[in-house]
């Protein structure tokens, strides 16, 4: 089995195409096949080494490596030139000034497009022969065989005037070339395929078996798009979501149970994926159901190891500690800082939290709160408890009353891991001087 991920770089590599690049590797992984990486770069305009960098950035980011590849679809013009000349002098592709409007024309007036085709011209786009009366049959694992008729189809234009390759013709030569076996990619391209049987039947060439992927959609059932949360990789990243989590999320969708609460690892997906179980209806990326497996995988994560990751997505250091307190609380990398920063940057500023829990009742019980926390010793979770319900117990307080101004007191807010684990990690110096500022 050979496949193979074809990305255009015209922007970043977005939730679709990831998916769809996962799906390619799965089946290469699962099967001791051969993942191949072509970079579809004819789009002169729009095709960037920036995009590129970020397409294979992304690709390094989910791990999924490639066996060949990146092969720049560019650079293998002279190849493609070689093909179309070799079409040409069999006549089963011509040149052609007509422009898309003439042909337009044409059909108004005919009702099809059958017939156009005019004298054979020496300059002009090349066009393909679509023969006038052949079945032309997708093999599809997930949608079965499709028949399209070749008289719906015009006679596709295959390059341009200067001999540089379009896309439905590079596709199937490159295809062809690197003698892949299975073309897996998203449905938005299941118009284009007849028109590449008709290519791969002008070099005498077996198309390969295709798998078009159904549609991303948001959980609104409308076409997936940035309203619904991340739409590329990079956000992904960004949003603090771990690769594993993503993959099989990713995974799931379209193909197993996506409400499946059970985490399955990549090994495990690389045994079970099976090409021929994808769903036809489009699926639903739902990002709260990321979220929550992304959670899930987070507390799966030894300590030191979530602690290296947190280290790298906020760049800090010396971060355990507060790891450790945290990890409970937090679905993604990017939650932790927000909920702990305050361990190293100071109190937040949360004038709502102030005014509600230290205003004048807040302040006597956390006047007594630093009382009983300067007799604490040693200053450890376990002390830091005992001394706080101590003051609850004398306040004949709910415990919130006091635990909360505290809390205000060391995290500026009323978000905040564990609050007598808080005060551990600071210390008792640090915990009695953010309690003097704030009684002051
Ligand atoms: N380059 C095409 C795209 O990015 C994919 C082509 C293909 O997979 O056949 O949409």
């Amino acid at each position: 089995m050979r496949v193979r991920f074809a990305p255009s770089p015209t922007g970043a590599l977005h939730i679709g195409g990831a998916r769809t690049a996962l799906y390619n590797w799965l089946m290469a992984r699962g099967q001791g096949g051969t993942f191949v990486l072509r970079i579809e770069d004819t789009d002169r305009e729009r095709s960037t080494p920036a995009n590129v960098e970020q397409i294979l950035d992304a690709l390094r980011w989910l791990e999924l490596d490639f066996d060949e590849g990146p092969i720049s679809q560019v650079e293998r013009a002279p190849r493609h030139q070689e093909v179309l000349q070799d079409l040409l002098d069999r006549g089963l592709a011509y040149r052609s000034s007509a422009t898309a409007a003439d042909v337009k024309a044409f059909k108004a007036e005919h009702g099809a497009d059958r017939g156009f085709r005019g004298e054979a011209e020496a300059e002009g786009a090349v066009r393909l022969r679509v023969p006038d009366d052949a079945e032309l049959v997708v093999h599809d694992v997930i949608r079965g065989d499709t028949t399209f008729h070749s008289r719906h189809l015009d006679d596709p234009v295959i390059a341009r005037a200067d001999d540089t390759a379009l896309y439905n013709f590079a596709v199937a030569v490159d295809d062809h070339d690197a003698q892949i076996t299975h073309v897996v990619r998203g449905e938005d391209h299941l118009s284009n395929t007849p028109k590449q049987l008709v290519v791969y039947q002008a070099m005498g060439a077996e198309p390969p078996v295709f798998a078009h992927l159904p549609l991303l959609h948001g959980p609104d059932g409308k076409k997936l798009s940035k309203r619904h949360g991340a739409a590329s990789v990079q956000e992904l990243r960004d949003a603090g979501f771990l690769p594993e989590a993503v993959r099989n999320y990713l995974a799931l969708l379209g193909w197993g149970d996506p409400d499946d609460e059970t985490l399955i690892s990549t090994d495990e997906l690389v045994e079970r994926f099976d090409i021929t179980r994808v769903q036809k209806n489009p699926a639903r990326f739902d990002e709260q159901k990321l979220r929550w497996m992304n959670g899930r995988y987070v507390r799966a994560l030894p300590l030191d190891e979530l602690t290296e990751r947190l280290e790298a997505h906020t760049g800090r250091t010396g971060l355990r500690a507060a790891v450790e307190i945290s990890a409970e609380k937090i679905q993604t990398l990017e939650d932790f800082w927000p909920l702990a920063g305050f361990l190293f940057d100071g109190p937040s500023d949360d004038p709502k939290a102030r005014e509600k829990w230290l205003a004048d009742g807040g302040k006597e019980a956390l006047a007594a709160a630093r009382e009983a926390l300067s007799g604490a010793d040693p200053f450890d979770v376990e002390h830091v408890e005992r001394a706080l319900r101590g003051v609850v117990e004398a306040r004949g307080a709910k415990p919130k009353d006091v635990f909360q101004p505290v809390r205000v007191a060391l995290a500026g807010t009323t978000i905040s891991p564990g609050i007598f684990e808080s005060a551990a990690v600071l210390g008792r110096d640090e915990t009695l001087r953010r309690i003097d500022a704030a009684l002051s």
